[in-house]
């Protein structure tokens, strides 16, 4: 007996059985088409936009962002494909944060450990009750 899996597509809503792209055969072919267009319009328009390319074939910026964060759609041969920092909303072209935000973030990390760090130190005496390992 086989076991058939079966889920909604997340793309149409329609039930469908599951496979690796998590998506029905139909939403499959569809995206390969949508991007077949934008890499076609792209080769053709190479310094287009995120919301240009967007504009100009109809597909969702949200799906064009995916295909630039999986490197479907590579940056280095687009030069304007950008999509907004997850903090601050600048256009970026790579991972999920731009520089400042990142240093940024870093830097806050760095001062929590650091702070914790202390804690840890000021607490140190009364560690080994606490832990009840002695
Ligand atoms: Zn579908
Ligand atoms: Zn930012």
């Amino acid at each position: 007996m086989s076991i058939l899996m079966v889920a909604n597509c997340p793309g149409c809503g329609k039930v469908f059985q599951k496979n690796l792209r998590n998506l029905c055969q139909d939403c499959v072919s569809n995206l390969q088409n949508e991007f077949d267009v934008c890499d076609r319009y792209l080769r053709s328009n190479r310094k287009a936009t995120t919301e240009q390319l967007s504009e100009a074939v109809g597909v969702s910026v949200k799906q064009i962002i995916i295909w630039i964060k999986d490197k479907r759609l590579p940056v280095t041969d687009y030069p304007n494909l950008t999509y907004p920092c997850n903090s601050c909303r600048e256009p970026i072209r790579q991972q999920e944060m731009c520089y400042p935000c990142r240093s940024r973030l870093t830097k806050d990390i760095r001062e929590m450990q650091e702070k914790d760090g202390s804690r840890v130190q000021q607490g140190f005496g009364f560690r080994s009750r606490v832990g009840g390992r002695f």
